[in-house]
């Protein structure tokens, strides 16, 4: 997000500096390893799927000007039983917002994608413009783009503190201390770190890649981007096998369900023995045929608000510092429509798009 923050604001011709602690891109942070889905038929909530609709055109026009793909169109399907949130909630907020969808039941989806066991009780919802989007190429492009147009970004260089006194901004850092007029965070795993009173939690993620012996039946267009809503609500879902991806080679699965409470500074990132079986298990039930060895395991950070909406407003203190944060696992897909809403709050101190939803006066008692 703060990628995409610094070439939205340097577009607009105002000077920025972006600070990032580690490398631009790196894997310490919630934007690591590989792929993100994206969809637009939002089970989550439908007042997601206008800011959708901006993030697709965000990331086809990205790719007009990336020296690497960072978006693929393949197709997403949504799968659970019939009545459940993941399949009547994406059903319902393309209805409300008149995009093009398929209803399956769950014969149809067999035959077409042969590599699912689903009970007749399930049903799927399929949409077109769904795909992956290659995070470290998004970022870099985005990097790029901010640097083309005079942003300064500074890597290896942590933010300690910040403070705001008659209207200037002081940032202290590693790199040492700057001055400005607004300030924009979107430091992820590490907000509370620097916003102590915002309601975040960060959960350390596993991610998985299987070997197949049967590789053909799920490698794109035969599959598209999918996930299955289990008992619990949470989804295990993956990715299609692809030519020319970065990082671990295989069959990428994963369950989106919060994990255990952790801190990004202290938390262990190897991967234990038995990690496996928060997807594992599910996948044995949902795709046995292609069931194979586990050769790679990577943690990674969700940062939670206590709704899983994301958090995008101004400070409840400072009207001039600014966060975007919280993404609670189903951020990236919007990195595009993020950077420009933050250049917009930034710059003009309000936005036309509509983030009424994700304010945090939802969180206000009393
Ligand atoms: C396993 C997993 C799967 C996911 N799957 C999907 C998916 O399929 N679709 C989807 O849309 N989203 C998905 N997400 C969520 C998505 O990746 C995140 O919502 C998104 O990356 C959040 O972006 P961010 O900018 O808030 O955080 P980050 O990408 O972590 O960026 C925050 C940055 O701030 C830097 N920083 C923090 N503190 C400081 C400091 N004090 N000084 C300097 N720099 C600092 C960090 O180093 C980091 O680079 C997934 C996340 C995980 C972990």
């Amino acid at each position: 997000m703060g990628a995409s923050a610094c070439a939205s604001i340097a577009q607009r011709g105002v000077k920025v500096l972006g600070i990032e602690q580690y490398t631009i891109p790196h894997d310490m942070g919630s934007s690591g390893y590989q792929s993100r889905i994206f969809r637009i038929a939002y089970y989550e909530h439908a007042d997601y799927v206008p800011l959708l609709k901006e993030a697709h055109t965000g990331w086809l026009e990205l790719n007009q000007v990336a020296d690497q793909t960072v978006f693929h169109e393949t197709g997403g399907l949504y799968m659970g039983p019939q009545g459940g949130d993941f399949v009547e909630h994406s059903q319902s907020s393309a209805k409300a917002h008149d995009l093009e969808f398929e209803r399956m039941d769950a014969q149809t989806i067999r035959n077409r994608f042969p590599v699912f066991n689903i009970p007749d009780s399930f049903a799927g919802i399929f949409e077109q413009p769904a795909g992956i989007v290659f995070p470290e190429r998004a970022i870099e492009a985005q990097a790029r783009i901010a640097r083309k147009h005079g942003a300064e970004l500074l890597e290896d260089t942590r933010v300690n503190s910040w403070k705001e006194e008659d209207g200037c901004i002081t940032v202290e850092s590693s790199g040492g201390t700057f001055t400005c007029d607004r300030l924009v965070i979107c430091s992820g795993a590490w907000t509370q770190k620097l916003c102590p009173d915002l309601p975040l939690s960060v959960s350390r993620q596993v991610i998985g890649w299987m070997q197949t012996s049967d590789p053909e039946l799920i490698t794109w267009p035969n599959l598209v981007t999918w996930a299955i809503e289990l008992p619990d609500q949470s989804l295990l879902y993956g990715f299609p096998l692809m030519d020319q991806l970065d990082g671990p080679a295989g069959f990428k699965m994963a369950r989106h369900l919060p994990g255990e409470t952790s801190d990004p500074d202290t938390m262990d990132r190897t991967p234990r023995e038995d990690e496996e079986s928060s997807f594992l298990e599910y996948a044995k039930q949902h795709l046995p045929s292609i069931i194979g060895e586990i050769t790679d395991l990577k943690i990674c950070l969700y940062t939670n608000t206590p709704d899983k909406h994301f958090i995008i407003d101004h400070h409840p203190e400072h009207d001039h510092v600014f966060i975007a944060a919280g993404f609670s696992g189903h951020g990236f897909k919007f990195q595009p429509i993020v950077g420009r809403i933050l250049a917009d709050l930034a710059i003009d101190g309000c936005t036309g798009h509509p983030i009424e939803f994700l304010s945090m006066d939802r969180f206000k008692t009393g």
